[in-house]
């Protein structure tokens, strides 16, 4: 007998027609004879909501509080969906984090999934019933609850089906699955049958968000193929499984767009051992994160740095390396807010050369000017002006004939 770990997003959850439909959906797979474990994220804009509240109460909520708070919004997604399925005539179970239990760590608003007891789980499916677990949340080894990050529903299903050992982990969504570029800029997008970890891992890290990053990285160490799907249709969406043979033949797989950074340059550093290691630290300290880092080479001992950080750390990123470029006695610091950062991503550029420079002349050729470039065994980067975003994302898609399906090329 087949267990399916389902999650369904707050946009499938939206309403109570919605968690309806979805309940009649669960009890379809019920019938035909799966286990069904049914994670639910809250209603749409309910986590918002509560974190508009929490800040109207105070400007810097505890962080213990609020996840008590944010934490309620998919109690009540559970509570509904299994009061739906009982008044169709089956039996439900809702189950919150630490009924489960999902153990976490301490770390409130990001907590990591420790372990997972699957005992109570088990149980209540021998009992025949669909079990509906609220996702996002947990607990630490005091009984706290922890939430783990926005998008964590994802993250909660995934570890569950790897926890259960389920055949699949389902992620049902408002889009029917992982395409070639995001749709609403290149309208001849496809959308992909399958992808492997690793390229959804850095398609999310460049800026495509079908899925929360974490969850990509649970599934990848604990080998849950995920199926990402609409809750609107009945159709297969992409498979996101490990890598295969035949995924190497395909250079590209595809395009990500990311409009969420912001370029700093400090100039003239004194090109010593240590001085990177200075600018960064209170950028560090400040947990801020550092995409992109770019230094050249040094003229006459002195040399230019060049990094990029997240549009919402930028004027605070700013203020602290003017700080250090004064005592390291730079010459001036330089900020940028309209780049925009387009990749290329597919595991067949491994052993296909020449993939970056297929990228370069597309982008040359429409005249679009690239600031910075950063790749990695599977990915290539580049920095643009802003206003270019959508026609470099439409000229890689072409260039690397995303249109046509390429599996079996
Ligand atoms: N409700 C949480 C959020 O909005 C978790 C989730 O939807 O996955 O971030
Ligand atoms: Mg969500």
């Amino acid at each position: 007998m087949s267990l399916l770990v389902q999650k369904y997003g707050g946009t499938s959850v939206g309403s109570i027609e919605k968690i309806r439909d979805v309940a009649e959906r669960v009890i379809e797979y019920h019938k035909d004879g799966s286990k069904m474990v049914v994670v639910l994220s809250a209603m749409s804009g309910q986590t918002d909501a509560l974190i508009k509240l929490a800040h109207e109460m105070i400007v810097v909520p505890d962080s213990r509080e609020l996840d008590v708070l944010m934490s309620t919004g998919e109690q009540v997604s559970v509570a509904l969906f299994a009061m739906a399925v009982k008044s169709m005539g089956y039996d439900a179970s809702s189950l919150l984090g630490f009924q489960v239990s999902i153990q976490t760590d301490h770390i409130y608003g990001k907590a990591r999934i420790q372990e997972i007891e699957t005992g109570r789980i088990l149980k209540e499916l021998e009992q025949n019933r669909i079990v509906a677990v609220a996702g996002f949340q947990g607990m630490d080894e005091h009984g706290n609850i922890t939430t783990l990050g926005r998008g964590g529903s994802d993250t909660t299903a995934v570890a569950l089906a790897a926890a259960l050992n389920a055949d699949v982990c389902e992620i049902f969504t408002d889009v029917d699955g992982v395409y070639t570029a995001d749709p609403n800029v290149c309208p001849k997008a496809r959308k992909l049958d399958a992808i492997s970890y690793e390229e959804m891992l850095e398609l999310s890290s460049a800026g495509a968000k079908v899925l929360e990053i974490r969850s990509v990285e649970f599934a990848k160490k604990f080998n849950v193929p995920i199926h990402v799907r609409s809750t609107f249709t009945k159709e297969r969406g992409t498979m996101v499984v490990a890598e295969t043979k035949d995924m190497e033949k395909v250079l590209v797989s595809g395009v990500a767009l990311n409009k969420n950074e912001a370029r700093i340059t400090i100039k003239k550093v004194p090109d010593q051992p240590g001085i990177a290691a200075q600018i960064f630290e209170p950028v560090f300290q400040a947990g801020i994160v550092v995409d992109m880092i770019v230094q050249n080479t040094s003229e006459e001992g002195l040399t230019d740095l060049t990094f990029t950080v997240l549009k919402p750390d930028f004027l605070s990123t700013m203020k602290l390396v003017r700080e250090v470029a004064k005592k390291i006695g730079a010459e001036k610091v330089l900020g940028d807010e309209n780049i925009a950062k387009v990749s290329i991503v597919g595991v067949g550029m491994r052993t296909h050369a020449g993939v970056a420079q297929k990228m370069f002349w597309a982008l040359a050729k429409e005249n679009i000017n690239i600031m910075m470039i950063s790749t990695s065994e599977i990915k290539v980067s580049c920095v643009i002006e802003e206003k270019y975003k959508e026609l470099a994302v439409r000229v890689l898609h072409e260039a690397f004939g995303l249109e046509n399906d390429q599996s079996g090329k």
